[in-house]
């Protein structure tokens, strides 16, 4: 790529100095990092594509820096851990400005700053088709404490660490479909275009042993539930009223004559944590949540026998994930 060596310069300026359990970091062939005794290994990528996962006409350079990085750390938050070090491999289109590629590196950086990850390494090319990252993230935790999705049991509760749909309404609006008062619309829009990954939460309960099984919401609680549901061999049913959907989302959703609950469930990417509990465990994890100053987890159902995700409302029970479930159209940047 015309101006790569500088670019590489520019980068490693933004990214700074690793810290010293970083032996080598930018500049060498690869990056050279001492492992901590006690500690299991997390590692996940992620490949995110122009038009296909991001839409550059409403999502600012510096803001996809860090949704790219922040969704990464999300999965590591998922599995109870502490994330540590990123790669990043850039394809950069020869037809934008350097000046941009540094925008997103410092959104990045932003990002890594904000939840003490350093990013280690990486490459760029030139990506004549648009903008392309893949970002792998390396993060530890203690052995045998990782959180999977495997291991909801039958009368588990299932919690959520925040609201529901704020980001699937932010992509409403930023797509210019509905306008709100400016309070409002930058709650929705920031949800969107900032996610906040649940790493303190993850860890907590990792660390605690407080829940069963965990995912990240990156695709709404009906598809990301129905993969712990699929990989523990259980069901689940949700109740309609107990969900936790934000003023604004009710609004956008009557704006579009949605249903709240179609947002709130299958919009995507608030990448809250979903989880499930021992109905034993509900006031020590309530006690721990306050504890550790998180705000309280929410619960919206429980896990029961058998199979497919049902939402219990005042006119009884519909099925809203397994079999013959439609998922809601793709819409932004969506990871596993
Ligand atoms: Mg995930």
């Amino acid at each position: 790529m015309a101006g790569e060596r500088r670019l590489i310069t520019a980068l490693s300026r933004i990214f700074g100095p690793p810290p010293p359990r970083v032996l080598c970091g930018i500049g060498d062939d690869t990056a050279i990092l001492a492992v901590e005794p006690e500690q299991e290994l997390l590692w996940t990528i992620d490949a995110l594509i122009e038009g296909v996962h991001f839409d550059l006409r409403y999502t600012p350079l510096r803001s996809l820096g860090w949704k790219s990085l922040a969704v990464n750390l999300s999965d590591i938050a998922a599995m109870g851990g502490e994330p540590q070090y990123a790669l990043l491999a850039l394809g950069w289109p020869p037809t934008r400005d350097l000046d941009q590629a540094l925008e997103l590196a410092q959104g990045m950086q932003d990002a890594a700053e904000e939840y003490g990850v350093t990013v280690i390494g990486g490459d760029t090319v030139a990506a004549p088709a648009g903008l392309t990252l893949s970002l792998t993230v390396i993060g530890q935790v203690r052995p045998g404490l990782a959180l999977r999705r495997d291991g909801a049991q039958v009368g588990d509760e299932i919690y959520v660490t925040g609201p529901l749909g704020l980001a699937a309404a932010g992509l409403e609006v930023l797509r210019g479909g509905v306008e709100l008062p400016k309070d409002r619309q930058d709650t929705v829009t920031a949800a969107f275009l900032r996610p906040r990954p649940q790493i303190a939460a993850g860890r907590l309960l990792a660390g605690q042993r407080l829940a069963t099984a965990a995912i990240d919401l990156s695709d709404g609680v009906a598809s990301d539930l129905e993969q712990v549901c699929l990989r523990s061999g259980v069901g689940a049913v949700l109740t309609m009223a107990s969900l936790p959907i934000p003023q604004p989302v009710q609004e956008v959703a009557s704006c579009l004559g949605l249903d709240p609950q179609d947002l709130a469930l299958k919009g995507g990417e608030d990448y809250q944590l979903l989880f499930t509990v021992n109905p034993g465990k509900r006031a020590v994890l309530h006690l721990a949540f306050a504890r550790a100053g998180l705000p309280a987890p929410t619960g919206i159902g429980s896990i029961v026998a058998g199979a497919g995700i049902r939402l219990r409302g005042a006119k009884g029970e519909q099925e809203i994930a397994g079999t013959g479930f439609d998922h809601f159209p793709d819409g932004g940047l969506r990871g596993d």
